[in-house]
């Protein structure tokens, strides 16, 4: 697939202008199937920003993150930039989006593809997450972790992703998680929103990650997006049988067209916020439009 960008072309004049057959991604009013002999990627377009190649399933993560403009957004595994240029396309230029990728190379790749997409209201950084705990806590009213996985469900487009894969490597990668989502939530404002994403179907990395995590942080708790009536639920019986782990999302490459993905909406509780006695929330609140932290759908 690929998604267009709105901060360069408008998606309706790009509809007239064209040059390949598109067909919408009905989970992203950017995203479109484009066919395989297109080559989309080699056209100049690509290279001016017009658009950004992307795996369709891909697409939605940062739709369920629901970015608006004026928000400040952290995609903390950002390389190479896919959910981040989605991310600062929805901020319409207004806003800051703080994009970091902890290896340098895919950082450079990274800076590239921001500078490419046109985002100017993006800083890009190459840290690891728990340096950048340390200087952004409670900032954030949005943050993405599109995490480091075992990559199963890219095993039909990639085959590489086979020969990485092992037992030990899953088991890696959920604590990994574990630790990059601990840092994560340090830097959410009371009343934000996390959306956890992976590539993989393993249990452990996806249901398991967010029971983990709900577990060590009772100030969380998952949301049900109404993306969610696209995809399949998550499987409370694949993670520790809590029955709210069916609001995530799975993506099966069987029953949607795109690769395999999970997703997780997590809001952060706004408790916090009250004690010290402050009135706003986060950008949604302060809008009076947005989640309480009551509620169970989003
Ligand atoms: N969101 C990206 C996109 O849409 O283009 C893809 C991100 S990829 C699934 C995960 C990224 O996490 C990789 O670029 C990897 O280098 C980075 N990563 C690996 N270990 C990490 C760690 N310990 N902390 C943070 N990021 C890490």
């Amino acid at each position: 697939g690929l998604r267009i960008n709105a901060l360069k072309i408008d998606p309706k004049a790009w509809q007239a202008l064209r040059p390949f057959p598109l067909e919408p991604v009905p989970w992203c009013p950017t995203g479109f199937y484009y066919s395989a002999d297109s080559r989309p990627g080699k056209h100049p377009y690509h290279a001016a920003g017009l658009y950004y190649i992307q795996e369709p399933s891909a697409m939605a993560a940062v739709e369920m993150l629901d970015v608006q403009p004026g928000e400040t957004v952290l995609d903390l595994a950002a390389a190479p930039g896919g959910k981040a240029t989605q991310a600062g396309a929805a901020l319409q230029g207004d806003g800051l989006l703080l994009v970091n990728e902890i290896h340098p190379g895919r950082a450079a790749v990274l800076a590239e593809n921001v500078e490419r997409f046109g985002i100017r209201n993006a800083v890009v950084t190459n840290e690891r997450p728990d340096r950048l705990a340390e200087r952004f806590p409670a900032f954030f009213d949005k943050i993405l972790v599109d995490a480091p996985c075992s990559g199963e469900g890219m095993f039909r487009k990639e085959p590489q992703a086979v020969e990485e894969w092992s037992p030990d490597n899953v088991r890696r990668c959920a604590s990994r998680q574990d630790a990059i989502l601990d840092e994560a939530a340090k830097m959410l404002k009371p009343g934000g929103k996390l959306v956890y994403s992976t590539c993989t179907f393993s249990p452990e990395e996806n249901e398991g990650t967010v029971a983990r995590f709900l577990d060590r942080h009772p100030d969380f708790q998952l949301v049900r997006h109404r993306l969610a009536a696209y995809f399949a639920p998550g499987r409370p019986d694949w993670g520790d049988g809590r029955p709210g782990l069916a609001d995530c999302v799975r993506i099966w490459p069987h029953r949607v067209r795109g690769e395999g993905h999970f997703v997780a909406l997590l809001v952060k509780s706004a408790e916090e916020e009250a004690c010290f006695g402050r009135h706003a929330t986060g950008s949604e609140n302060r809008r009076g439009q947005g989640w309480t932290g009551t509620g169970r759908s989003a």
